[in-house]
């Protein structure tokens, strides 16, 4: 048994039932459990590591839900800058058509660097399209180099333009073969029990890219393993009203009708969510991955999240592609949920410390896990700290906690993931982000080439 302790923080955020911020706060860790969580003088004194926390705010690690990794290497394509959703995915699906197995693995730490450094700990990430003997094996093996706590999505594309859909012919595979690879996947990597490093979910990518029967046999599939389903729903005008044409029903009606809404689903976006879908996914426990940069980006609106909130709709933060945001910074994030909470329906839509809970426990619930969102005893060990003595934060120390989402977004000093120092003094420990960064750009120029 390895111990670990954080002592002296400024401020302890514990996002624990009761909520308690504390002061001088101190958590105890043995392997990769929370053990103890309270002032510093009534936990244990004595660990194996002891990282005094005096000028730091600790906070559960964040919990992005929803992700394209693979996009890092698309930010920022001039074809794709100004377009809205459907033609920016027309504009940007040729381009993904030449993905080889090691931009999948690059593009992946990319990502995971990226978000590590802004907070994160567990992400999942929604993987749709196999080219080139592409396989979802490169994300995983990529979160291990780099220990993420990862949800590993099995997307998938199966109606190409000449059958209606949206994505061309070349990047759509065979269904039979999509489930194929999911059952082969869940059985070789997905960890049912709780701390797991790694799960799968079953996610077709959208409805307006997939059969009805893929839908169908999708969420079947996961329900003989117990595992989580994910795609995109509602996220736009045109897509609710390809909805509508195709299927004569609201994405929501649709989503009900396939067996797609319970606590083991979450959907992305859901902008355009109405009021009965909304009601159903409270009574359901239906999860919903709220993009706001994204929703920015492509202009698609701003999602009810208060209206979903009160409803009971279990609600969490995802970056999305790195095309369409682009950039993974968690704690961004849930400073952009807040502001735009707040253009749509005011200044009391949505406090500094709601977004905070939306981005640590809504992730949490979204993702159907108890062991993570909260410093608590019996909690997983992801644990992070924000340094609060630099220039971003100068002047805002009257609530520390508040100012990490109103002041400009930071990164770590500290991340601990199932126990592991990941982040230390601001640097990765696993990865030498240099040298990641170089590969990566060297196999983005590849990938773009005459589209830029
Ligand atoms: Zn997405």
């Amino acid at each position: 048994m390895t111990s670990l302790l954080l002592t002296n923080a400024d401020i302890l955020v514990t996002m624990d039932a009761q909520r308690r911020e504390i002061p001088g706060g101190a958590v105890y860790v043995e392997d990769n459990r929370i053990v103890a969580v309270g002032p510093a003088a009534e936990v244990p004194q004595r660990a194996d590591t002891v990282l005094d926390m005096r000028g730091h705010a600790v906070l559960p690690g964040l919990v992005n839900t929803h992700h394209h990794m693979y996009q890092t290497l698309t930010r920022a394509v001039p074809a794709a800058q100004d377009a809205e959703l459907f033609g920016w995915l027309k504009a940007l699906y040729p381009i993904w058509a030449r993905l080889t197995p090691e931009m999948v693995r690059v593009s992946t730490q990319t990502a995971m660097a990226e978000l590590i450094l802004s907070g994160c700990t567990t992400s999942s990430d929604h993987l749709y399209i196999y080219p080139n003997g592409c396989r979802l094996d490169d994300s995983i093996e990529g979160a291990e180099e780099i220990g993420m706590r990862f949800h590993a999505a099995r997307g998938a594309m199966s109606v190409g333009e000449s059958a209606g859909g949206l994505p061309p012919d070349s990047v759509v595979e065979d269904e039979a073969a999509i489930l194929a690879d999911t059952r082969r996947l869940i059985e070789r990597w997905h960890d049912p029990e709780r701390f797991a490093m790694r799960r799968i979910v079953v996610a077709p990518c959208s409805p307006f890219s997939v059969s009805r029967g893929l839908m169908r046999d999708a969420a079947e599939l996961a329900r003989h393993y117990g595992v989580s389903l994910h795609t995109h729903l509602a996220e736009n005008d045109d897509d609710v009203r390809y909805s509508l044409e195709k299927f004569g029903m609201t994405p929501a009606a649709y989503a009900a009708d396939l067996g797609w809404t319970g606590p083991d689903v979450w959907h992305a976006h859901c902008v355009k969510l109405d009021r009965a879908g909304i009601a159903l996914f409270g009574r359901t426990g239906t999860g919903v991955a709220h993009c706001p940069c994204s929703n920015m980006r492509l202009a698609s609106g701003i999602a009810p999240i208060r209206q979903m909130r009160c409803e009971g709709v279990p609600v969490g933060l995802g970056v999305d592609g790195s095309a369409s945001n682009d950039g993974s910074h968690m704690l961004g994030e849930a400073r952009q949920a807040m502001l735009l909470a707040r253009v749509g329906s005011g200044p009391a839509a949505m406090t500094a410390r709601e977004a905070l809970e939306i981005a640590t426990l809504g992730g949490a619930k979204v993702l159907n896990r108890d062991d993570i969102g909260a410093l608590a005893p019996g909690m997983a060990a992801d644990i992070v700290a924000f340094d609060l003595r630099g220039l971003g934060m100068a002047g805002a120390l009257h609530d520390p906690v508040a100012a990490l989402t109103f002041c400009a977004p930071q990164t770590v000093a500290w991340s601990v993931i199932n126990g592991k120092i990941v982040v230390r003094e601001g640097r990765l420990t696993t990865l030498d982000t240099k040298a990641l960064a170089a590969r990566h750009n060297a196999l983005a120029a590849a990938l773009v080439r005459d589209e830029a």
